[in-house]
């Protein structure tokens, strides 16, 4: 990667939360410490950890949806670290959040319809017979019927429903994606999904970072893992660098409780 920009780095990041005062004495908790990472164009970077480990944290930095304790966050070499909601807004366009949950992310009041051209219709972009052409095309690429359009959240599967979720995500043709595929999903279901974010990225060259408590399930499709315990990066490095050389004893024995 050495000619490549990267499009987001975090540079040693931390996040500590103050804590309600116990007997009097301050509480703080440290929710990420030294985190330091780059995402290149077309990469796919898996951030693994077990509950509690300070993933969502990462990624709501990533998003300029928390503010960072320490360090600095980075998007195309730009420093994004301390820009307000408003300054952050146009980068909002090109990083999104694939939802976690989309029962959350789609108002079950809406159409599929709706909720796919929601961000297009929020940033002011298409109307009329463009933006319905866009929503075809949208719901073409994730591989559901046209006529699903028409439909509400509740009329489709929990699968349907996230690559409704996905459709959404890409409508504003995004150059990162940030992803927290649910686990209440199917094993077989949720590998579909993630095959799908595979073949999209590829089509589409963007860079994607997946969030899960599961090393089995990234492998397959990360190129690049990170694994997060405590808040603290216990392993970083290419699929076959972790796999072959891990670094840490928490990592041989996530690799060994594969089945
Ligand atoms: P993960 O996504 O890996 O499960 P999180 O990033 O959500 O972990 O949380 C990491 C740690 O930070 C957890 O112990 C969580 O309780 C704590 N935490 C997250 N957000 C807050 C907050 N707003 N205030 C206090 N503690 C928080
Ligand atoms: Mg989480």
């Amino acid at each position: 990667h050495a000619e490549q920009t990267p499009i987001l780095s975090l540079n040693n990041v931390g996040k500590t939360f103050e804590l309600p005062r116990v007997k009097g004495e301050d509480s703080q908790f440290i929710a990420l410490q030294n985190l330091s990472l780059n995402v290149y164009p077309r990469q796919t970077l898996a951030i693994v950890g077990e509950s509690g480990s300070g993933k969502s944290t990462a990624l709501r930095i990533a998003l300029g949806l928390e503010k960072p304790s320490q360090g600095r966050v980075q998007f195309e070499q730009r420093d994004v670290t301390n820009l307000s909601w408003r300054e952050f807004r146009p980068l909002r366009q090109r990083i999104q959040l694939v939802q976690q949950n989309p029962f959350a992310a789609l108002d079950p009041r809406f159409t599929i319809f709706d909720s796919i051209v929601e961000p297009l219709v929020s940033f002011g972009l298409l109307k009329g017979e463009a933006l319905e052409k866009a929503a075809r095309e949208l719901i073409s690429r994730v591989h559901l019927p046209v006529s699903y359009l028409d439909r509400l959240p509740r009329e489709l599967s929990g699968g349907q429903r996230q690559r409704v979720a996905i459709a959404r995500a890409l409508a504003l043709k995004p150059d990162l994606l940030l992803d927290e595929p649910v686990s209440a999903l199917d094993v077989s279901v949720q590998a579909q999904i993630l095959d799908l974010l595979d073949e999209l990225q590829r089509e589409l060259g963007i860079a994607y970072v997946l969030v899960s408590h599961d090393l089995a399930v990234v492998a397959n499709v990360a190129d690049q893992i990170l694994v997060l315990r405590n808040g603290q990066v216990v392993e970083q490095g290419s699929v076959a660098q972790v796999f072959d050389h891990p670094a840490s004893d928490y990592t041989r024995e996530l690799i060994a409780a594969i089945p």
